[in-house]
């Protein structure tokens, strides 16, 4: 048997970090949304006891250090599942680029498992288990657009921005998350409107949205990578109606109104850039 899941990207439309807590996390208020660019996942059932990993990619571990592997044995010892899963990977998605293409693997996996071992959990459960992976998994097991609070694992559901069309571009530098929020001082610079943000999705407002992109960690890798800061100037001289870093980076997205303007856009990063992709907002629920 067969089961089949998508796994999209998600770019950040905003991300604020309020504070440092005492465990060592940093609370973050983020307004995430998720894009028309996908990892497919493939899970088939095996009736050995054994979790195997395949994908083309040379860029992602094919063993236990895998994310989609995590995610297959933590429901596996959950709920003492004897039967095994082969799990293939076909990696759309640029690796360590921002756009939790690890965290939404994982919870593509704990979906599709679900369904290939016929467990019966709720999306809510899925959603709980998939915090203990990683911050990002929670969002990525239900999709769409929400708020995302605490360490990243508090979904609250949210409209889905305006269509749109998204540019994306990453350059060939390696981003590591933890350091760029070791590096991240709290009181400088300025805090995206969060609330603004969402009232723009809730009343469909395109310019409100691109009037309140904003990452507070943005600042931190534009000094440590200066290719980023020349994306992100290249994108608004093309054209863009809004430009930001997703997550820690390095990725820079592009939001346009207009699908002209969007290839305007995408033709002023290629050769700029070596990953350049352009693709449609998703931002609604919907994985399969
Ligand atoms: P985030 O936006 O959540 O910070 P990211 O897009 O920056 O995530 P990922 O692409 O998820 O980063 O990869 C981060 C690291 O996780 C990489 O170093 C990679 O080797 C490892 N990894 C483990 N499993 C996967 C997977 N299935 N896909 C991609 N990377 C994976």
């Amino acid at each position: 048997m067969y089961v089949y899941e998508k796994a999209p990207a998600k770019i950040n439309l905003s991300l604020d970090v309020l504070y440092k807590r005492d465990d060592g996390f940093h609370e973050v208020e983020m307004v995430m949304t998720t894009i028309d660019l996908a990892d497919r996942i493939t899970l088939e059932a095996l009736e050995e006891d054994q979790i195997i990993i395949e994908s083309e990619s040379r860029f992602v571990p094919n063993d236990e250090r895998n994310l989609a592997y995590r995610a297959a044995k933590l429901v596996k010892d959950t709920y003492q599942v004897e039967a095994g899963v082969r799990i293939f990977i076909e990696k759309n998605i640029p690796v360590a680029a921002g756009l939790a293409g690890g965290s939404s693997d994982a919870a593509a996996v704990l979906r599709g498992v679900n369904r290939l071992w016929k467990l019966a959990l709720n999306i809510d459960e899925l959603a709980s288990l998939g915090s203990e992976i990683g911050s990002d998994v929670s969002f990525c097991v239900y999709g769409g657009t929400a708020l995302a609070k605490g360490r990243g694992e508090q979904i609250v559901n949210l409209p889905a921005p305006p269509a749109c069309w998204v540019v994306l571009a990453k350059p060939a530098i390696g981003v590591s998350t933890a350091t760029v929020y070791k590096k991240y001082q709290g009181e400088k610079g300025e805090h995206p409107n969060t609330s603004s943000m969402i009232e723009a999705l809730e009343i469909g407002d395109f310019k409100q949205l691109c009037d309140n992109v904003g990452n507070v960690l943005e600042s931190v890798t534009l000094e440590l990578h200066p290719k980023v800061r020349q994306i992100k100037h290249q994108m608004a001289q093309a054209g863009a109606d809004a430009v930001l870093m997703s997550g820690s980076g390095p990725t820079v997205f592009s939001l346009a109104h207009q699908e002209t303007r969007a290839q305007r856009i995408f033709n002023s990063l290629k050769g700029f850039c070596d990953e350049v992709y352009l693709v449609r907002m998703l931002g609604y629920r919907s994985n399969t």
